[in-house]
């Protein structure tokens, strides 16, 4: 299925809402949650017939800060800093590990940053030796994804992630235009992007993803249209293709974009999405939802088709059913009920783990009904359908009863076509694809319509 794109009602529904990669967003960990209900959270996870294990290393070094980006970054050219990381990191994995249930099977590994190929590929090689020490990862069916920054790319670096399992990789990108590329201090030539993806291919590496921004400073809906262009010739498996998200009151370099007046206005921004959709389709690539295009044959798309997609923390996936442990300053885990994100700073992080302690800063424990809210809301982000006799079953009360004034705030967006409400189910259009996050907004009590603490939904 296509989603057709109605500019029109975009622009009369996009707010400014979360993106759901958890339910409740970040945003609503607290500190208050106390640590030792948050570290006893890991061993109860240990419950007889607990699922798979996902594992995610946060690493934060970057040569140079692009002045969009909104990750938790280090910028520093000290390449010894990643040996230094890796000692405090296999700290908090021993630690971790200690009140888990390491026998579970690893089906997921992800590598994020930051930039993980900051890392010299001795230190990458380090750093798998430490995963396969604490955890039982079997190669043949771990799905084991890393960021790439191909201006720090070796052909060694690939050599090396090859070695510790990795088989899936996701290229930053962004823009392909030399002009967008210094307005935001990103010089990336597209040969490098080129060679890139002729490494991986050439190595084994299973899949490649390319991550795109739109409403970048500069751009222009024809100059990202030839963009496009330039990425469909690297034949990826799939494309992320972000909104731009403008927060300056959270990451200042980007106030730079506002005194200079070279961000892209709404309506502009709006067009580059609906010529990336337009392009993106047209080279027969699916609209997975929100901003995710993947090739019809790639597992993204099988499992959209087969109502098995899941959402985590790095956006869409196929692996659900796996608690969470991640490691790494910032970093996000989630077992059972609960949430726990590490300290965001390198000083606080690493003070906590030669403590002693698991470096957890805040989080949350869900309730009985965050927990079926999160459901709820996962279901329409992964399904774009809700219907009500599946989930009065796994939620174990009457849906439709129960949440009558969440079902019967959508009469505005059926009106719209954006939803299919019927007795039985609620179905998302193709044209309420795009504004999906606007659908689970009406099921999530604490959304706050206008919150400067989200990005728009487009
Ligand atoms: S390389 Fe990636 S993580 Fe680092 S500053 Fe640029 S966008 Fe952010």
């Amino acid at each position: 299925m296509t989603p057709a794109l109605n500019l029109d009602l975009i622009r009369k529904h996009s707010i400014p809402g979360p993106r759901y990669t958890s339910y409740p967003p970040a945003t609503h960990f607290t500190a208050a949650q106390a640590f030792g209900d948050l570290a006893a959270a890991i061993t109860e996870d240990n419950r007889a017939g607990a699922g798979p294990i996902s594992l995610y290393f946060h690493l934060p070094f970057c040569e140079s800060r692009c002045w969009f980006c909104a990750c938790t970054t280090i910028i520093t050219k000290r390449r010894e800093a990643a040996d230094d990381y890796l000692d405090a990191l296999a700290r908090e994995m021993s630690l971790t590990a200690a009140g888990m249930d390491t026998r579970r099977p690893v089906t997921q590994i992800h590598l994020g940053g930051g930039t993980p190929t900051f890392f010299p590929p001795d230190d990458l090689r380090r750093l798998g030796a430490l995963i396969t020490e604490q955890f039982p990862v079997r190669a043949s069916d771990c799905e084991f994804s890393v960021e790439i920054d191909p201006r720090r790319l070796t052909l060694d670096h690939v050599v090396a992630l090859r070695e510790i399992g990795a088989n899936r990789a996701s290229l930053g990108v962004q823009d392909t235009h030399p002009r967008v590329q210094i307005a935001v201090h990103r010089l990336q030539p597209h040969s490098l992007n080129e060679q890139a993806c002729a490494w991986l291919r050439a190595n084994g590496f299973r899949s490649i993803n390319v991550d795109l921004i739109f409403g970048l400073p500069l751009q222009t809906p024809p100059s990202f249209a030839d963009t496009i262009d330039d990425v469909l010739g690297l034949e990826p498996d799939r494309l992320s293709v972000f909104s731009y998200a403008h927060v300056p009151w959270i990451k200042p370099a980007q106030r730079l974009f506002d005194d200079r007046g070279d961000l892209p206005n709404a309506e502009q921004k709006l067009a580059m999405f609906a010529v990336a959709h337009e392009k993106l389709t047209a080279a027969g690539y699916i609209d997975i939802g929100l901003d995710h295009f993947a090739k019809p044959a790639d597992e993204l798309a099988v499992a959209l088709r087969a109502g098995t997609l899941h959402r985590n923390f790095q956006g869409y996936s196929t692996r659900g059913g796996a608690s969470l442990y991640a490691f790494g300053l910032s970093s996000i885990s989630s077992t059972g009920n609960s949430y726990r994100q590490n300290f965001r700073t390198l000083p606080e992080w690493r003070a906590a783990l030669d403590a002693g302690h698991l470096p957890i800063e805040r989080g949350l424990r869900l309730s009985e009904e965050d927990l079926r809210r999160r459901t709820i809301i996962m279901r329409l982000m992964c399904d774009r359908r809700l219907d009500f006799a599946a989930l009065s079953q796994t939620l174990r009360v009457d849906f439709a009863e129960r949440y009558a004034s969440e079902l019967a705030s959508l009469a505005n967006l059926a009106a719209d076509g954006l939803v299919v409400t019927s007795p039985s189910a609620v179905e998302v259009s193709p044209s309420g694809v795009p504004l999906l996050r606007v659908v689970a907004m009406r099921f999530d009590p604490n959304a706050t319509s206008g919150s400067r603490r989200h990005s728009l939904t487009i």
